[in-house]
């Protein structure tokens, strides 16, 4: 995606429509930077603003991702190719996602062990020891919740017996037994619980 040439194109609508950034910001119920900010190539709209920019400069979505306008053939082709475009966004967000998730949890579980094992034989004063080990499970327990929220939010599960997608509940994610990212959960679909595998992508 050319973020200049996305910047150029959402001007030369703006203006087709004789709007200023300011009145543009109004409509969308975002700040004039954010407009010149996208204008500029500086930035590109949240996927939640991508329709209602669309339909304010009187455009296609599809017309917005592309930077150009487009008729007949040209614009079943760019549909496909913009879909294909944000697939892949999406699955490469998802991958960063997964991996920061397992950094999340391996250095809230190192600084934990750390705390700890100072807590209990290297830092003398009762207090500090008591303060070391209480910030070290609390540590633990934040970098967790944080692991699984991410987890839950990347992707979908899929589910064993009627391969339904689905993002769990958090707390029938929070309770179920889990192998790695594998969980044994109750699927909403077929009602049947088996292993539901991540699926981060397709
Ligand atoms: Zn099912």
């Amino acid at each position: 995606m050319d973020l200049s040439k996305t910047g150029k194109f959402i001007a030369e609508k703006r203006k087709n429509k004789n709007y200023t950034q300011s009145r543009l910001a109004e409509i969308l119920g975002v700040s004039e930077k954010t407009i010149s900010k996208w204008e500029c190539g500086n930035g590109f709209p949240d996927t939640t603003l991508i329709l209602p920019l669309a339909r304010a400069l009187d455009i296609s979505a599809n017309e917005l991702l592309s930077a150009k306008d487009l008729t007949g053939e040209q614009y079943r082709l760019q549909a496909e190719e913009n879909l294909v475009i944000l697939k892949s966004q999406q699955e490469a967000t998802n991958r960063q996602m997964l991996a920061l998730e397992w950094v999340v949890g391996y250095l809230s579980t190192l600084t934990f062990l750390v705390m700890i094992a100072v807590g209990s034989f290297l830092v003398k004063p009762l207090e500090w020891q008591i303060c070391l080990i209480v910030f070290g499970f609390l540590n633990l327990f934040v970098g967790a919740m944080t692991a699984m929220k991410i987890e839950r939010n990347v992707g979908f599960y899929e589910c064993g017996h009627c391969h339904h997608k689905y993002i769990p509940s958090f707390k029938s994610f929070f309770f179920s037994m889990h192998m790695g990212r594998t969980r044994y959960m109750k699927c909403p679909n077929c009602g049947r619980k088996s292993w539901n595998k991540k699926r981060s992508g397709k």
